[in-house]
């Protein structure tokens, strides 16, 4: 008999070649669930992910294919459900930050955030939606920074993770009848390259957190974990904040 909680199932992730979506594929997969994820351009880092999933006897897919494109990203929902055969976990993590003052705040970066962070997760679950049943899970990754901001700088990265937020909640009314959970998993400053733990603003970002540290990726994949859980079908609609205590 297996003690895998998620054996059986299929996962996607997007953006899983680095930092926390690379934790939640690896966690995923050890909890017994078969895992795609996609990568924008990290492909060794990706293929690492790969290795370490395979080494430990698990299944993982990598596809290159960029979240704010919706013709890669419902190929990508396409080629996991060919190649694991269903689709019933999807975890939208890839995202993007740029902080710069609002005034003369470069259009590009505007957009690219707008397009990675709240169309990449629209898309992924537009491209997802008929292939999840009852019991299937829709995992967003938003951000600590949709409640409460303790710095100047990063007013469109907020924007775009509170539509993440408000998007989790009106999903979650909408796909209820359907036996499908959408939850928003929203992180405090967690050790990843988006996030360096040394450098100017390091120190007083680890104080802004009750714990004062910054939180390892795991500590994401963990809860990540728990919301697909077959036991935690009863959560849905929910803001859950693994955040050191940052919005305390
Ligand atoms: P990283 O920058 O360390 O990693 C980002 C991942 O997303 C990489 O795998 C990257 O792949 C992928 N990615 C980025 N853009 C795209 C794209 N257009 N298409 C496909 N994949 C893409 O970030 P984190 O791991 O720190 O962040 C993961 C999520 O957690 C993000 O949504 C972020 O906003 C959120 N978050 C992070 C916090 C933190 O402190 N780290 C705090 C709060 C929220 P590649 O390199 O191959 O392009």
């Amino acid at each position: 008999m297996t003690t895998k909680p998620l054996a059986g199932k299929r996962a996607l992730v997007t953006g899983g070649s680095r930092g926390i979506g690379a934790e939640i594929v690896r966690r995923l997969a050890a909890d017994g669930a078969s895992v795609a994820f996609t990568y924008g351009s990290s492909i060794t880092d990706a293929e690492k992910v790969v290795a370490d999933v395979t080494s430990r006897g698990g299944t993982a897919l990598a596809i290159q294919a960029d979240a704010a494109d919706p013709v890669q990203t419902t190929a990508a929902v396409e080629r996991t459900v060919a190649e694991l055969g269903g689709l019933e976990v999807l975890v939208n993590n890839a995202g993007v930050v740029h902080a710069a003052p609002i005034d003369n705040y470069p259009a590009a970066e505007f957009d690219r955030q707008v397009a990675v962070n709240i169309n990449g997760t629209f898309w992924a679950v537009r491209a997802a939606i008929g292939h999840l049943g009852q019991g299937s899970r829709i995992i967003n990754i938003g951000s600590c920074l949709a409640d409460r901001v303790q710095a100047p700088g990063v007013s469109v990265y907020a924007m775009t993770k509170g539509a993440v937020s408000s998007f989790t909640r009106a999903l979650a009314r909408e796909l209820g009848p359907k036996g499908i959970t959408v939850n928003n998993v929203a992180p405090g400053p967690i050790a990843t390259d988006m996030t360096p733990t040394e450098g100017e603003f390091a120190e007083s970002l680890k104080r802004t957190t009750a714990l004062n540290h910054y939180g390892h990726p795991k500590d994401i994949a963990a809860v990540v974990s728990l919301l697909a859980h077959p036991e935690s079908g009863y959560i849905t609609g929910a803001d859950w904040n693994v955040d050191g205590g940052f919005t305390v």
